[in-house]
């Protein structure tokens, strides 16, 4: 009987995960795009006027990666290190539409803005990108 519940518990947590996230535009938001829990429940944050500089495709790839933080469950740490970042990427790289993906990648490649990104330069960021996946 625990292991009913069990499953039917994970199976809920599972369903709320492929619900949509909702996201919010943020202009004050110093950074492209942020997860985070807003008052118990996780949002994807965003800044309107950063997107509008990127262009769609590229604001895509960036709500991607938060969607990637998400899927891995780092919202839950609330910790965002050049690990998790990397991992966020990866899952973006593998989950995205291929025309984001490549758009940032372009986008980095010319070390174009990145928001708050501490961990390197654009160039190092798309090199990186490559190794998730051979597009
Ligand atoms: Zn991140």
């Amino acid at each position: 009987m625990k292991y009913l519940i069990l499953i039917i518990l994970l199976t809920l947590n599972l369903n709320a995960k492929a619900e949509s996230v909702p996201e919010i535009a943020d202009p004050k938001l110093n950074d492209v795009a942020l997860a985070i829990y807003v008052e118990g429940e996780i949002v994807i944050l965003y800044n309107p006027n950063f997107c509008n500089m990127l262009g769609p495709l590229v604001c895509k790839f960036f709500l991607a990666h938060e969607y990637g933080h998400i899927n891995l469950g780092h919202v839950l740490t609330g910790t965002y290190s050049a690990q998790t970042d990397l991992e966020a990427d990866c899952w973006a790289v593998k989950n995205a539409p291929l025309l984001h993906v490549q758009a940032a990648h372009q986008h980095f490649l010319k070390d174009g803005f990145m928001g708050n990104w501490p961990h390197g330069t654009g160039v190092k960021r798309a090199e990186r990108m490559s190794y998730c996946s051979a597009f």
